[in-house]
């Protein structure tokens, strides 16, 4: 079901599906984008500070909460603090701005956008005050390798609930999805579709002929039967439909391992190791 959920290692349940924003233009388009998703089931959106977007995010959220009669409980809104906010004091401040231009009194899920070497620690710490003050239902991090993660965890007092990482059928991020099992931290996909490099691909397309299904369902679908929470990207409405209808049918073993297979450790995203 689109509004099933996860428990987090605190938890928190979070949905396995949701919608991401990332270069979804502020104002009318970003407004109209989460309140379309929000009236089609969707309960979870991803956005961060360096997005530009909170402002109309905060928008459709409210216009979308009048138009069904959720209530704000019902949703599961995301953000993350960029890397020229982090430091403890600087990562508080970035955080109210972020709950301000959101229109919201407190965020489900803020993460720790990119593993800012020499700053990540404090910016940790800065997140475990805003959680243990109630601000935050559950902290994560994103982009963060077994290297960063283990260093996080020896000084962390709260373990990470998540870790949203690039992850699509050519990024399958075998180990780190190991580790972060091991430590009961959940991971999240960012760019699941490849930002749309994967459509033609011939496996996944005879996949999807085979399920009567498109190639997006079927790599969304593959996320959720890894146990990956998920949150394509679309701003048209039909799509956002079709993004979400991977609840009505399964990949068998085998076409899961062939899916697998694709794995090429390409990324179309920054490297998290070299990335300034
Ligand atoms: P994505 O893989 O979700 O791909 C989005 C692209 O695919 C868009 O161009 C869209 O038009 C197209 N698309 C979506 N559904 C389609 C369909 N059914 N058929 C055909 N085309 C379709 O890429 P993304 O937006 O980069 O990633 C998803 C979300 O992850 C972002 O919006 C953002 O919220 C998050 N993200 C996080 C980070 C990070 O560093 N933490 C980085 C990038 C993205």
């Amino acid at each position: 079901h689109l509004q099933d959920t996860t428990t987090l290692h605190n938890g928190v349940k979070m949905p396995w599906f949701g919608l991401g924003v990332f270069k979804v233009p502020d104002g009318d388009t970003v407004v109209q984008s989460v309140k379309a998703a929000i009236i089609n089931g969707y309960r979870s959106i991803d956005t961060a500070a360096v997005y530009g977007n909170e402002e109309g995010v905060g928008q459709g959220i409210k216009e979308a909460l009048d138009e069904t009669g959720l209530s704000r409980g019902d949703l599961f809104i995301t953000s993350k603090v960029w890397n020229d906010d982090f430091g403890y004091e600087s990562t508080l401040a970035a955080f109210e701005t972020s709950l301000q231009k959101l229109g919201l009194d407190y965020l489900d899920l803020y993460l720790v956008h990119w593993p800012v070497e020499g700053k990540y620690i404090d910016t940790w710490r800065a997140l475990e005050t805003l959680y243990k003050e109630g601000k935050i239902k559950a902290i994560g991090v994103s982009n963060f390798n077994i290297h960063h993660l283990e260093s996080l965890l020896k000084h962390a007092e709260i373990k990470p609930m998540v870790n949203q990482v690039e992850y699509h059928p050519r990024l399958t991020q075998k180990e780190l999805h190991e580790f972060c099992k091991e430590h009961g931290i959940q991971l999240e996909a960012w760019a699941p579709l490849m930002q749309g490099g994967l459509f033609d691909h011939p496996t996944l397309q005879e996949i999807a002929t085979n399920h009567q299904k498109s190639v997006a369902q079927v790599i969304l679908r593959w996320d959720l039967q890894n146990g990956v929470i998920t949150i394509p990207k679309s701003t048209k409405e039909k799509r956002m439909i079709e993004n979400a209808s991977i609840f009505d049918f399964e990949l068998s073993e085998n076409e899961m391992k062939q899916i697998d297979a694709l794995n090429e450790n390409h990324r179309v995203g920054p490297d998290p190791d070299n990335f300034d």
